[in-house]
């Protein structure tokens, strides 16, 4: 592999934002190879041992996965009270990977996960405005200005959410099935939204991450994204 630069070996090891590093390796708090480095151009190898504060940084080889995550599981990697979490669906995977973002203990869907530090913190920062997509079942039938208040934006904590789309999937006797897309990822957002419209969320799954989808996944079942798929999200 490929000597890389000293902020960016920090960073995608998860340790701290590439800014953050740069500060850190300017104020005299990283070392390599035993040695203080203040230059930020300073390039380092797999071998080389980069530490932060005094705590070896860990260098390891990027993974990327999708995983269809089940209902009642944790999006974590270690539960207090032993429930399920995500990375048990992954016995084999050596690397310390974790989730990319979060969907609920009762929300399916698709989940990215990651060793990728620089990655992570990248597609979760407001600003990148992935497109994520559900589907939900509500309770009860929205009526349109109900609707028409979801996709303009609704107060959930305090706040206006930005612009959603909004599908209509099925309408039943009891609830109704809508596709719901939104770019911000704020916490239990699609519940709050339709429960801000009086018609909560008995069922929630996400369908899409970008341009990401299920296909050819079941519940459970992860893959690796392939090398143009990552290349896509960066
Ligand atoms: N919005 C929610 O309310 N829950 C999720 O798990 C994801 C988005």
């Amino acid at each position: 592999k490929p000597k890389q630069r000293l902020q960016k070996v920090i960073a995608a090891a998860g340790v701290a934002s590439r800014r953050t590093a740069e500060k850190l390796i300017l104020a005299g708090k990283v070392k390599v190879n035993g040695q203080i480095v203040r230059e930020l151009g300073t390039k380092v190898g797999n071998n080389d041992a980069v530490q932060v504060n005094g705590k070896l940084v860990e260098q390891e080889k990027k993974e990327y996965y999708l995983f269809y995550k089940p209902r009642g599981v944790i999006s974590a990697v270690s539960d207090n009270h032993k429930r399920k979490v995500v990375v048990d669906y992954f016995p084999d995977v050596t690397e310390r990977i974790y989730p990319i973002g979060r969907l609920d203990y009762d929300t399916s869907g698709i989940l990215l996960l990651t060793n990728d530090g620089e990655l992570a913190n990248q597609l979760m920062h407001p600003r990148f405005k992935v497109a994520k997509t559900y589907l939900a079942k509500v309770k009860g039938v929205p009526t349109k200005e109900q609707l028409r208040q979801l996709q303009q934006g609704v107060v959930i904590d305090g706040r206006k959410t930005a612009p959603a789309k909004i599908k209509k999937v099925a309408i039943k006797r009891e609830n109704s099935l809508w596709q719901l897309t939104i770019h911000e990822g704020r916490n239990h957002q699609v519940k709050k939204m339709f429960a801000a419209i009086g018609h909560p969320v008995s069922k929630l799954k996400r369908e899409r991450y970008g341009f990401l989808d299920l296909d050819g996944l079941i519940s459970g079942q992860y893959r690796r994204l392939t090398t143009s798929e990552v290349e896509r999200l960066k």
